[in-house]
Parts: C-alpha cells; sequence; structure tokens
C-alpha cells in the first residue's frame, strides 16, 4: 500500500478525499435525517408495496365468519330522522342485541364506548346493560390514555377485565402502556360484560401496520377487543376459558392451537385482506333496525355462529385511519382493521418478522456472493447483471415470503449492502488490478540483473524521444557504454564476480544521472542512457563525468578482493546524427569503436566528426 502511495500518489490522494468527504456527508445525512427512522421508514414502504401485491394476487381470502354491521351514511342518515337523536338511544343497541343473540352468532362486539353522556337516559342504559349482562358472548371497548391526572383520575379496574401474562419474551409493551383510562358506564364496567381495549398503535409516518393485541394500565395486562374477540371465539370452540396467555422466549403468543408473533414492542403486524368494502359482509344498521321493527327487507342475513363487530364506517362519523394498502386519501374504518385482527388471529395469518439475526446472515451471504462474483469474473457487464438478477432476484423473493409464508424479510439493508459491496469490491478490485498492472510493468521493462531497464524499454524511449523532439523542435542524446576488456575479466574472475561488477557499474550510471535520464542495459556489458532535452555537448560532458567516476572508484567482487574497471563511451545526438533510432545508435557505437581503437576508458566520436573530444 505505501509503495502504492508512492507510485501513485494522485490517486492515492483523490481515493482519500472521496472517502474523506463520504464520511461527512454522512455524517451531515446521520444527524439531519435520524438514519435509524430513514432506513426504517423505507422498509416500512416496502412493506406496503408487498401487502398491496398480496392483496391483488388474490393468496389470501378473509375470513366469512366475520360480518359486520356498519353504522354507515345510509344508517346515521335513516336512524336521526327515524329517533330524531345522535348517538342512538341505547334501548335501540339493547333491541339490536335481543334480535342478534335470537340467531346464535359466536359474539358481538361493539366498537363503541358506551360512556356517561348527558343525553343517555337512565332507563335506555339499564335496558342496554341488562341485554348485555343476558349473554355471555357480548363484548365492548374502553379507552387507555396518558392524560394528566389533572383532567382525570386513575381508576381501578375490575379484575375480571385483566389478563394473565407469563411473559418469557424480552418483549417490553413500553409504547403501549398507559397511565389513565377514559372510564364507560359504570354499569358495563361492574357488570358481566367482557371488555376489551380500543387503542391501536402507529408507525411513524402515521400508518397502521402494527396492532397491540395486549396492552398494559396499572402493571396489569388487557387485551384488545379484537384480541378478546378472538379469545371468545376459541373459548367457544375448546369449550375453554382463556383468561391467561403465554408468550414465549421468541415472542409468540401461545393461547390454544394459535400462535401469535409479536413484535419487539408488542404489536403484532396485520396481514391485509382488501381495501374497505371489498371485505367482509358489511350489513347497514338500518336495516337490521327495520328487520327489528318488523318491516320488510329483501335481504337475508345468517348470523348463525358468526363473528359479529358493530362500527361505524360512516366517513361522517367514523375515525377513519391509513393502511399500508390504501392509497393516497384512501381511508379505511377502524372496525374493519378489528375485524382483520381477528381474521389473522383465526386464520394464523399475522404477518412475522424475521428476526435480526437471519437477517443478517442473509446480507452476508448477499454480500459475500456479489463480492465472489466481482473477484472470479473480469467482465464488468457480468459483474453488474450479476448484481442486479441477485438483487432483484432477493427482491422477488421478498414478496413470495410474504404473499406465501407471512414472512417480512427485511428489503432495505440487504439492498444497500449489495450496492455498497458492489462499490466496495470494484474498489478494492482496481486497487489489486493497478499494483498488479505495475508489477507485471515493471517486471516486463527491468533487467533482471542490474535492475536497469531492458533493451526493449531502451528502443521504445529512443523511438518516444525522436517524437517528442520532433513535435518539440528540441534535440535528445544518447550515451552508449562498453566495459573494457571484460571477456578477460570473467575469464580471470569468473562470471559470478563478472555479474556483480555489471550491477555496480549500473549503478554507478545511475548515481550519476539526473531523474529524467533513462538508463538501460543495451546488451551484454553494454549499458546505454537516453538524455533528453540534451544536446551533444551537455552529452560529452556527462559521458567524461561517467567514464571517470567509473575509473575513480573500486568495485567489490569478494568480501575480501576489490578491483577496478574502465568504460569506453560512445555519444550521439539527435537530429543532428539522424533521423531514426538505428542511426542514432549506429553513430553512437562508431563513438565507442573510435574510444576502443584509442586506448579505452574514455569517450569517442564517430569518425565524420571531424573534431575529436578532448580529454577531461
Ligand atoms: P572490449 O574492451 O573490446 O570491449 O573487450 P571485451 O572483452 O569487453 O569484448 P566484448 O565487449 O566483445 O566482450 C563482451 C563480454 O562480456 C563477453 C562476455 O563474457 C561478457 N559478458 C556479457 N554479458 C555478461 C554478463 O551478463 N555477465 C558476465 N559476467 N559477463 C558478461
Ligand atoms: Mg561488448
Ligand atoms: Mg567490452
Amino acid at each position: 500500500m505505501i509503495k502504492f502511495f508512492k507510485e501513485q500518489p494522485w490517486i492515492c490522494f483523490l481515493w482519500i478525499l472521496g472517502l474523506i468527504c463520504l464520511f461527512i456527508l454522512t455524517i451531515l445525512f446521520v444527524k439531519t435525517v435520524n438514519f435509524y427512522d430513514f432506513i426504517q421508514k423505507t422498509e416500512n414502504k416496502t412493506f406496503d408495496s408487498r401487502q398491496v401485491i398480496s392483496v391483488k394476487s388474490g393468496v389470501k381470502k378473509y375470513n366469512k365468519d366475520i360480518v359486520i354491521v356498519a353504522i354507515d351514511d345510509a344508517s346515521y342518515e335513516y336512524l336521526t330522522d327515524k329517533y330524531g337523536e345522535w348517538p342512538l338511544p341505547r334501548n335501540i343497541y339493547a333491541d339490536l342485541i335481543n334480535f342478534l343473540e335470537a340467531q346464535n352468532p359466536s359474539s358481538i362486539s361493539f366498537d363503541l364506548m358506551f360512556v356517561s353522556s348527558l343525553k343517555s337516559k337512565v332507563n335506555a342504559d339499564a335496558k342496554l346493560v341488562e341485554a348485555m349482562n343476558s349473554y355471555d358472548n357480548i363484548l365492548t371497548g374502553m379507552n387507555f390514555d396518558n392524560m394528566s391526572y389533572d383532567v382525570r383520575q386513575p381508576i381501578n379496574l375490575p379484575a375480571r377485565l385483566k389478563l394473565t401474562v407469563d411473559n418469557k419474551s424480552d418483549v417490553d409493551f413500553q409504547n403501549i402502556t398507559f397511565t389513565n383510562c377514559r372510564p364507560i358506564l359504570s354499569q358495563i364496567l361492574n357488570s358481566n360484560t367482557k371488555i376489551g381495549i380500543l387503542n391501536i398503535t402507529r408507525s411513524l409516518d402515521g400508518i397502521i401496520r402494527e396492532f397491540p393485541a395486549v396492552v398494559k394500565y396499572q402493571n396489569d395486562y388487557y387485551p384488545n377487543l379484537a384480541f378478546l374477540t378472538s379469545l371468545t371465539y376459541l373459548s367457544k370452540l375448546d369449550k375453554k376459558s382463556y383468561n391467561s396467555i403465554n408468550i414465549d422466549r421468541n415472542s409468540n403468543i401461545l393461547v390454544g392451537s394459535k400462535k401469535i408473533p409479536l413484535n419487539y414492542d408488542g404489536g403484532v403486524i396485520l396481514n391485509w385482506y382488501g381495501t374497505s368494502g371489498e371485505t367482509y359482509e358489511h350489513i347497514p344498521l338500518y336495516k337490521l333496525v327495520r328487520m327489528m321493527n318488523g318491516e320488510e327487507v329483501k335481504e337475508n342475513y345468517d348470523f348463525n355462529n358468526k363473528i359479529i363487530i358493530v362500527g361505524t364506517t360512516a366517513t361522517s362519523l367514523a375515525d377513519m385511519k391509513s393502511i399500508p394498502i390504501t392509497g393516497a386519501g384512501e381511508t379505511y374504518p377502524g372496525v374493519e382493521i378489528y375485524a382483520t385482527f381477528i381474521n389473522n388471529f383465526l386464520d394464523n395469518n399475522f404477518i412475522k418478522k424475521v428476526s435480526p439475526l437471519a437477517n443478517i446472515l442473509l446480507t452476508i451471504v448477499l454480500a459475500s456472493i456479489i463480492g465472489i462474483v466481482i473477484f472470479k469474473t473480469n467482465s464488468t457487464p457480468i459483474a453488474i447483471s450479476a448484481t442486479v438478477i441477485l438483487a432483484v432476484g432477493y427482491t422477488i423473493f421478498t414478496y413470495f415470503a410474504m404473499i406465501h409464508g407471512n414472512l417480512w424479510f427485511d428489503i432495505v439493508i440487504p439492498l444497500a449492502t449489495i450496492i455498497f459491496v458492489f462499490v466496495a469490491a470494484y474498489i478494492v478490485k482496481y486497487i489489486i488490478k493497478s499494483r498488479d498492472f505495475e508489477h507485471q510493468y515493471k517486471l516486463a521493462t527491468t533487467d533482471g540483473l542490474t535492475e536497469l531497464y531492458n533493451h526493449r524499454y531502451f528502443q521504445e524511449q529512443m523511438k518516444m524521444q525522436i517524437a517528442q523532439c520532433n513535435r518539440y523542435k528540441t534535440q535528445f542524446s544518447m550515451i552508449i557504454v562498453d566495459i573494457d576488456h571484460f571477456k578477460g575479466f570473467n575469464d580471470t574472475y569468473g562470471h559470478q564476480a563478472g555479474d556483480a561488477v555489471l550491477r555496480q557499474v549500473a549503478q554507478t550510471l545511475k548515481t550519476n544521472s539526473r531523474a529524467t535520464d533513462v538508463v538501460c542495459r543495451y546488451g551484454g556489458e553494454e549499458m546505454s542512457i537516453v538524455l533528453s532535452n540534451t544536446d551533444k555537448e551537455e552529452a560529452i560532458a556527462k559521458a567524461h563525468r561517467i567514464c571517470k567516476a567509473v575509473a575513480d572508484r573500486t568495485f567489490k567482487i569478494s568480501s575480501t578482493q576489490t578491483v577496478n574497471v574502465t568504460i569506453s563511451v560512445g555519444v550521439s545526438t539527435y537530429p543532428e546524427d539522424g533521423d531514426t533510432p538505428q542511426q542514432i545508435i549506429e553513430i553512437a557505437d562508431q563513438g565507442l569503436y573510435y574510444a576502443k581503437e584509442h586506448g579505452r576508458n574514455q569517450v569517442g566520436l564517430a569518425i565524420y566528426n571531424t573534431n575529436p573530444p578532448e580529454q577531461k
């Protein structure tokens, strides 16, 4: 790495600058947009789209045992007209209970809060309470809140409303723990009617994805109205009473044969069946009132064994909610959310979030596949296609897992990791490749013995220098060096000693050259130096310096023995000595020949050059 930095300081500098920028941007991003919330919100959006596809695919069928008695817009209009007041006098609900019970329904749940009101007539309230107490399958709701003590005193609730929970999981119910309570009619509170809690929870963006099966109030657990309705249904079926539940180590509520997977905060993730009106039979309340009053109604309703939920769907009355499958502006009445919970419970359809550990392992596997593909293939199109196929394939898998297995695999973090690994692997691969290239290039251009540039590189340099001189109208020179009587030296001291001398002569040439000079091993014991932007005069001066430097030093050939050698040198210059590399080399060679002929250990010039260089 350090070597790479030395050789490619600019690329390294740019990389480091890029990484610092990325780091700063990440910090800014994390600070401005709460990063965890951002991931969570995006993940939730992918959940919504999976739910929409799941609903459109028609795989899930809603449960026909659930029916809704709807206080819809028509009922609101008809009944206010008929009774002259709203809310309805409570004896109407008493009549409704008696009327429906005649058909032996599984249960009747009122998604309504019967609070004490100024308008309620004591007599009507009493009739309602009496009707509720006549059966064991009537349920109604009440609400917890965190209103301040100044406004409302928390009350103690009757023990029979509590649900015994044996919690062996880490789920803490922190977000669904309440400090206060909105009391309903004390007669209902103190009678035998089953009362479920009507609280709901929303995600950060206000959409209802999770739903509390149980909530906490004054350290006790209370079932949601939908959960209580489900338990009532199960009790009838199993002929057992379910007023205690277990939560196992894996955060599942276990009750009878049913299993409800809990999220870490105690909510359950609902699986949706369709938009409002597409699911569950909606029976307008006014039609039942007409039937109760003996009027002709053309429909024929069957309530036998049905789970009946009475609630408002009128847009003017209902507290409309946003759920994952509703489009912008579309809403969903609360009563259908309760129906959806019951449906999920009956058919074991709740969405289960895959554990964080499983998500992490899966992410590691995906990232490893991408990493391996990128390092194994040399083709960028293949690497990109493989990454896209893996990302798309994984996304499709998560959709199938949700549609057919009710499983929520994370999408955002695995996909972000795939992209990150793709980019990171490419960067690493690029760095390794460029280092490898440097190494190969060095091998291809260097002479192994002397570590000078090799003959091939010398030839390339000559061509390049000629091109450059032509373009910039400059000149360059070359020096050719041959060791004197080297054959004899080898014969006397051996080849090993010859090699050692060769290396040391090469070193001497290098130390006496500038950074721009290219020192090469021409072949055998001949070496050459290409001097860019150098005229003949400067080249001759340099040749003399080298000649003297070699003659002046000693060469170590063993730990005890040193020797002296000399060199002969020839010089030529482009363009004055020729037009081609061959001609330039030829003239330098002639100079070298002249030097050999005239006693060696000197600089020679070609014969045609009328002024032989003076010895300095
Ligand atoms: P001259 O002064 O005329 O140059 O005499 P010379 O003996 O040096 O003659 P010439 O240049 O023709 O001889 C080249 C010799 O250099 C032949 C060979 O033994 C020796 N030589 C060439 N390459 C190597 C090498 O890589 N290692 C060693 N040890 N010797 C080499
Ligand atoms: Mg030679
Ligand atoms: Mg020689």
